[in-house]
């Protein structure tokens, strides 16, 4: 064996930088070795938030946080408890990066640029001396008592602790398998909806907020902002479905019926009134816009609930109007396929939440073993949450391995 290290990390994304850093702060004199396979270091962290990396959300409540995490939420509480957006605010600070808060809660570097946050990363990472190997292709890895590295060179390298950051790639999935673990199925996340025959298409641009989005025969509706784009559906509300339903709509391929409330505020009934009471108005429907609906959206309503736009409301029978409210409560629109959001995707499935000891991160089924970021069954929606389990996981896992070296 050409070399020892007490702790090793496989992958240079959020996670394992994470890890590496806070392993080697809570326990300087154990070292350690971070191998990464591509020649990149945080290539996603790069990317990340349009180039920005919105780098956790402004939530500080681990009983509320947990509820953005449609896989993971459970298990993370305790996790929050120890390591929360708070203090990933106050880690980047301390090192000289300051994040600010947008309206809806998501937290950037001020910089407005992700390369703050690598910089910052890189420079502790200079700062705590941590070793790091770039293009390590991996060939094995056994366990004997503790745990062998072949590189694809040949080269051997023995490790105590080794955690496991590869995100979700394959090859990181098989060996969290060569070590006992099941993986459940990986199947993407966070994406937008294709609808080809929208009649909406023309209208790309208007977002409605908030509305109620769900996949037809299912009771998870979920509420937000929802943009109608030149092939479909995006914004938040379609994001935050195509998580929840990840698995369905897996499996389902993608092919299924959206069900849209464009008015979640209002009772059926209650659009029934208001449009009747419309009956002594002398403007025409088209103009009257009761429920402040963007302007086009409402006429494109009216003409597809076949009301003639130039009529006033008091020509309009009973039963158009019941059709338009039908319209506004359940209107329905046919999937077929998805498109990825601004490149941002995520992956549900992963290394079985069971099996691991979410105190330190270490595996249940092989002793030295620990897991961190997305390599595990934990994903959540758009906004920040996806990184806060990278250093949240990271921050346990390395601090743990810290405690344990000998
Ligand atoms: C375009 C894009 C934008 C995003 N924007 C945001 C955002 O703004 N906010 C947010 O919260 N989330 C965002 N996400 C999600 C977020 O990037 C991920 O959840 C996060 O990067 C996961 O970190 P990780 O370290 O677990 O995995 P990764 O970042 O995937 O890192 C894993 C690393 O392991 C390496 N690796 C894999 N296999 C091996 C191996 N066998 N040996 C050695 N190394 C290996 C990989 O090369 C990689 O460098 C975005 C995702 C994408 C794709």
């Amino acid at each position: 064996m050409s070399a020892f290290f007490q702790n090793i990390v496989l992958g240079g994304g959020a996670a394992g930088f994470f890890t590496a850093l806070n392993c080697r702060k809570a326990n300087p004199g154990a070292n350690l070795l971070l191998l990464e396979k591509s020649a990149a270091l945080l290539a996603k962290v790069r990317v990340s938030g349009g180039g920005r990396c919105n780098v956790t959300h402004a939530c500080f409540d681990p009983r509320l946080l947990v509820q953005n995490y449609p896989r993971g939420g459970r298990e993370l509480i305790g996790p929050f408890t120890r390591f929360q957006p708070k203090d990933t605010i106050q880690w980047f600070e301390e090192r000289g990066v300051p994040l600010k808060t947008e309206a809806d809660g998501r937290m950037f570097p001020k910089t407005d640029s992700s390369s703050s946050i690598i910089d910052c990363l890189q420079r502790e990472a200079d700062k705590l001396k941590v070793e790091i190997r770039t293009r390590q292709k991996i060939a094995k890895i056994e366990k004997s008592p503790h745990f062998v590295i072949t590189l694809a060179t040949g080269e051997t390298i023995g490790t105590q602790h080794l955690c496991l950051a590869t995100g979700s790639t394959p090859d990181g999935h098989a060996l969290a398998k060569s070590f006992g673990h099941t993986i459940q199925e990986p199947v993407p996340s966070l994406f937008t909806f294709n609808i080809p025959e929208s009649p909406l298409k023309d209208l790309a641009g208007i977002a409605v907020e908030p509305v109620s989005l769900s996949i037809e025969g299912t009771n998870l509706a979920q509420q937000g902002p929802l943009l109608i784009t030149h092939w479909g559906f995006s914004g938040p509300a379609a994001l935050k479905l195509s998580a929840w339903d990840a698995r369905l709509l897996h499996s389902q391929q993608y092919q299924v019926t959206l069900i849209v409330d464009w008015l979640p505020s209002l009772k059926k009934e209650q659009l029934m009134v208001t449009l009747r009471s419309l009956r002594q108005e002398s403007q025409i429907l088209v103009n009257l816009n009761p429920f402040n609906l963007p302007k086009n959206l409402w006429r494109r309503f009216i003409q597809l609930s076949g009301i003639d736009e130039s009529m006033r409301p008091s020509s309009i029978s009973n039963d158009a109007y019941a059709g338009l409210c039908q319209r506004l409560k359940s209107d329905r629109y046919t999937v077929n396929g998805k498109t990825t959001y601004k490149e941002e995707f995520v992956t549900c499935g992963g290394v079985t939440l069971s099996e691991v000891d979410f105190k330190t991160m270490e595996s249940r089924t092989c002793k030295g073993l620990y897991f961190a970021g997305e390599i595990l069954d934990i994903d959540a929606v758009t906004g920040g949450f996806n990184f806060q389990n990278a250093w949240t996981t990271g921050w346990l896992a390395g601090n743990a391995m810290a405690s344990g070296s000998d």
